[in-house]
């Protein structure tokens, strides 16, 4: 069988859904990508910065709260000031930090990078992703398999895609790695 890999390679961090006191309603909120912190003698306080996807409104979320200053690696506090992007990745990735803060995760944009697959020969697809996030495995499969939620939906009953782990892949979301079997046209003929 052909082995094939896709990846899922993400434009952005997700979105946090959270409610905006100024919109009055649950909107989606960026990462600016920029630290606050406040450094005393005693405590220090980290935040990573985003804003209302509507209307700008700034909205700080909680990385360290009164913690001892000495307790925090140099390096990383170092990376709170700089305002690393791949330390702000983290965190705007990190869904139990979100949920803490009373936010839930919102989808990444996204693309989709590998080869293209002809139904002719099985295949065996490996899609990856850098974390695991709230897309649905089969949007990924449709957008790039170019198929109908109609035509998906009779391939997965027919088991002409399954997934190899035995999930529904109607509802399953991406993981890290997400193995599928796609049967092709001339095994099956
Ligand atoms: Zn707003």
């Amino acid at each position: 069988m052909k082995k094939l890999t896709w990846e899922l390679q993400y434009i952005s961090p997700p979105p946090t859904i959270k409610y905006c006191k100024k919109c009055g309603k649950k909107t989606e909120y960026i990462c600016s990508d920029l630290f606050r912190v406040n450094a005393q003698r005693k405590y220090l306080d980290v935040w990573l910065i985003y804003k209302c996807s509507n209307c700008n409104s700034t909205w700080n979320m909680t990385i360290y709260s009164r913690i001892n200053p000495k307790s925090i690696d140099s390096k990383l506090l170092e990376g709170f000031y700089c305002n690393d992007e791949k330390l702000a990745e983290g965190y705007a990735m990190n869904s139990e930090l979100i949920q803490k803060n009373g936010g839930e995760f919102g989808l990444p944009k996204y693309k989709i990078v590998g080869e293209d697959i002809n139904f002719e020969t099985s295949v065996e697809l490996n899609i990856k992703s850098k974390y695991a996030s709230q897309i649905k495995l089969s949007s990924v499969l449709r957008e790039k398999l170019n198929l109908s939620q109609k035509s998906f939906e009779q391939l997965v009953i027919d088991g002409e895609v399954k997934s190899a782990e035995d999930l529904d892949l109607k509802k399953c979301k991406i993981k890290t790695e997400n193995m599928i079997i796609i049967n092709g046209r001339v095994e099956r003929y």
